[in-house]
């Protein structure tokens, strides 16, 4: 080929030239000069030095011997293309170049081109440069791209895309070479394209590293046109063409998302705080206020200037003062802010402050977990009047209570008094043998007398029943013997009974031993009510049955049966209210009606209940139900039998002692004499009442006097008192062993001069040391 001939070495003398060789030595890249027939030509240093082959190696060979073989086909058809139309040009844009050395290693190279105009014909200059280095940084630089959590996107200044990582492409949705060469505004939704070009445009000349659109709502879209909430961050890069600007974008949605849930949440709890009426104030560990709601901003208006969210408690309090937002009364302002802080320092139940507009708040402090406080201010005025008129209105009742009772109790005396002449001398009259009544004389004062005493017994229940209303009615419970009330009522009614040709029964087989706990005076009172009642309102011939059952677990059952005339339904409901005969009023038998009144207050105040069944014309029952006593859980002490068997009482030698005991209830005077049987040197005498102890007292003048309180007639705080007044009783000690069925009980026993005061159920030990302790010999 004529071109082979016009390239042959040593023809171009211009190629041999010195300067020309000088001038291409000092090139930085390897220079590798080429015929168009692909032979070498002329190599400079550089070029022996990077593919590792000596000057006269090289000249006259191929230069497909410095590309490595697989690449070697294709380079050859390049080569010729060139040469029909020779321009300088980079080789191969956009393809990876790799050069091989002698020793077949490969390189990465980048190639430049450019054509040679000799005499000789067309040569072409090829400047290769070894860009190893290069593309290792690079490589390194995707890594830590790839590697990066955000998408990256990096741009020319012009806005073209020429770089993204993996993210950008699962973040937006294109593959890479979707985006590559594209201009960036493709991943930004349509309405904002426009102005992110100014933007762009703005930040290529004067770039830096900065948010971008700080402030401001960015959003990404992606290929299915959806978007998302992005942040971006910006830094300029140096590339090799002028700036690049790197772009890291984050899909904030989640915490997008995060943030509104929040919001809400916290909207929602603001507006529930604002519903409250009442005042309420959250303050931080540091006790500075952060939440409040309306109510109490409202209050500390007038004081406070500014805002309150922000400000200590103590500045609140300081201004609250200053302000006279407070009612202080007679309280130092000094006095009042301590009160008020340490409250808030320690908060224990609640703190009353009365405003100047006559509210009284009630304050309520709560530690909060994070160690601020909740305090709450409500308004209580309402209340604090309801209670403060509903304590007068006790005042007043009680007051008025009181004054009935005195007033019953005069009127009572008042009326007794000629009624016992009345009853008397009617009776005088009945009886005179020297002057006989005829039969209407006697007849007439028959009604006198029946008018008597039912005016006396009147009289006696007003009197009963507006004591126990007032509360006067001392009830002691304690264990008592079913059975054995029973028999005693059985017994009180039987003349009654007989009278009315009524046969009273108690049902086969009543456990003797079931006990109530009762006040066994007023259990039996409860009974004979009932059971008069029966008797009264029974048929000539009848039944009255007394009989126990339990009803309830617990709770024991006694109750009154008889067949007589019942009660008419529609007067059933009130029964049990005083003066309320349901239809007996104008009928013959006599009564005032208060009887069942009384037996529900008692019922009630030993924790026990009354009711009843009624069939006109068929008769009713009336039932009492009390607590049972549980006989086998009667408290057992431990060592009792020793605590006994060691008592300085129980041998036969020294002084023999009296001791009375005042008790109306069998089963504890069958305890007690069980137990001073025990002490050799002990005597026992029991009174049932308090009217019989003190006349054996004063007789007997015992070592000691051991007395139940509660007694039928006189209770045993007069009966002591009595003998406190006596010169020979009143140095005999008094030891009151009592259900206590009333607070203030101890210290009014202390005040009557009770030696000693014990309570049921008796502990032995307790007892025996203190009867012990009154009868040592030691004792003055
Ligand atoms: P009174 O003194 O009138 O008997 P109570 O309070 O004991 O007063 O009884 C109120 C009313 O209940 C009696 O007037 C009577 O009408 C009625 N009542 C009470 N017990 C019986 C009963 N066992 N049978 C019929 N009626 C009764």
């Amino acid at each position: 080929m004529t071109s082979d001939d016009k390239d042959s070495p040593g023809v171009s003398p211009s190629l041999d030239d010195d300067l020309f060789r000088q001038l291409i030595d000092s090139a930085p890249d390897a220079m590798v000069i080429v015929g168009e027939n692909g032979l070498i030509r002329l190599v400079n240093i550089r070029a022996e030095q990077t593919f590792g082959y000596s000057r006269q190696e090289l000249v006259g060979q191929s230069v497909e011997l410095l590309i490595p073989e697989r690449l070697r086909g294709g380079h050859e058809a390049h080569r010729a293309a060139f040469f029909s139309a020779p321009k300088s040009r980079a080789m191969g844009t956009g393809l990876e170049l790799f050069g091989r050395r002698k020793d077949g290693s490969e390189f990465p190279v980048e190639i430049s081109l450019s054509p040679l105009k000799t005499p000789a014909g067309t040569l072409v200059s090829s400047a290769i440069r070894d860009v190893t280095v290069r593309k290792a940084a690079e490589q390194r630089f995707r890594a830590l791209l790839e590697s990066a959590p955000d998408a990256m996107v990096i741009l020319e200044r012009d806005g073209r895309i020429i770089l993204v990582n993996a993210q950008t492409e699962r973040l937006f949705g294109y593959p890479r070479n979707e985006l590559l060469g594209e201009l960036v505004e493709k991943l930004v939704p349509k309405r904002f394209r426009g102005a992110h070009v100014l933007h762009r445009q703005g930040y290529s000349r004067e770039p830096k590293v900065r948010t971008m659109g700080s402030g401001l709502e960015l959003y990404g879209v992606r290929k299915d046109d959806s978007e998302f909430p992005v942040e971006i961050s910006l830094s300029p890069l140096e590339g090799e063409d002028g700036g690049l600007i790197s772009a890291s974008v984050r899909d904030i949605s989640d915490r997008k998302h995060a943030e509104a849930t929040a919001r809400l949440a916290s909207e929602r709890l603001l507006s529930a705080i604002e519903s409250i009426q009442d005042g309420l104030a959250l303050y931080d560990a540091d006790d500075r206020l952060v939440l409040c709601n309306s109510t109490c901003r409202e209050l500390f208006a007038t004081a406070l200037r500014g805002p309150i969210v922000g400000r200590s408690h103590a500045e609140i309090v300081e201004a609250a003062l200053a302000g006279a937002l407070f009612e202080l009364g007679d309280e130092p302002p000094a006095a009042f802010r301590t009160r008020l802080s340490e409250y808030h320092k320690n908060p224990i139940g609640v703190l009353d402050v009365k405003t100047q507009g006559g509210h009284t708040l009630r304050m309520t402090d709560r530690r909060t977990l994070e160690g601020g406080t909740v305090s709450t201010l409500w308004d209580v005025t309402d209340d604090v009047a309801l209670v403060a008129e509903r304590k007068l209105a006790q005042e007043l009742a009680e007051a008025a209570n009181a004054a009935k009772t005195e007033f019953l109790a005069s009127m009572s005396h008042e009326i007794r008094t000629p009624l016992n002449s009345i009853l008397g001398f009617a009776q005088l009259l009945q009886m005179d043998k020297k002057a006989p009544l005829n039969e209407r004389q006697k007849d007439k004062l028959n009604h006198v007398l029946s008018g008597g005493e039912h005016l006396l017994r009147l009289i006696d229940d007003i009197l009963d029943l507006s004591h126990v209303e007032a509360g006067r009615v001392m009830v002691s419970a304690e264990p008592v013997n079913v059975a054995e009330v029973l028999d005693e009522v059985k017994a009180a009614l039987d003349p009654m009974a007989a009278r009315a040709s009524i046969e009273l029964t108690i049902t086969d087989p009543v456990d003797r031993t079931r006990q109530v706990v009762a006040d066994r005076t007023r259990f039996a009172q409860i009974l004979i009510n009932f059971g008069s009642n029966a008797i009264k309102y029974g048929k000539v011939g009848g039944k009255v049955t007394l009989g126990v059952s339990l009803q309830t677990p617990g709770m024991l059952r006694v109750s009154v049966e008889d067949d007589g005339i019942g009660i008419p339904v529609d007067q059933q409901d009130r029964i049990f209210q005083p003066f309320h005969r349901a239809g007996q009023e104008t009928g013959p038998i006599q009564g005032t009606g208060i009887g069942l009144a009384i037996t529900k207050r008692l019922s009630e105040l030993m924790g026990g209940a009354v009711g009843f069944q009624s069939v006109p014309g068929s008769g009713s029952q009336f039932w009492v139900s009390l607590p049972e006593h549980d006989v086998k859980e009667a408290p057992k002490e431990v060592g009792t039998a020793a605590r006994i068997a060691g008592s300085t009482l129980r041998g036969e030698d020294g002084p023999l002692h009296t001791i009375v005991y005042v008790e109306d209830n069998p089963s504890n005077i069958a305890f007690m004499q069980e137990l001073i049987a025990e002490l050799g040197r002990v005597n026992l005498v029991t009174a049932p009442t308090a009217e019989v102890g003190i006349e054996i007292v004063r007789a007997r003048q015992p070592a000691v006097v051991i007395m139940d309180i509660n007694l039928p007639g006189m209770s045993g705080y007069d009966a002591a008192r009595k003998l406190r007044e006596w010169p020979e009783t009143k140095n005999i000690p008094v030891i009151a062993l009592t259900a206590a069925a009333m607070v203030g009980d101890r210290k009014r026993a202390a005040d009557v001069g009770f030696h000693k005061y014990l309570t049921k159920p008796v502990r032995v030990a307790e007892l025996l040391g203190v009867i012990e302790e009154v009868l040592s010999p030691d004792r003055g």
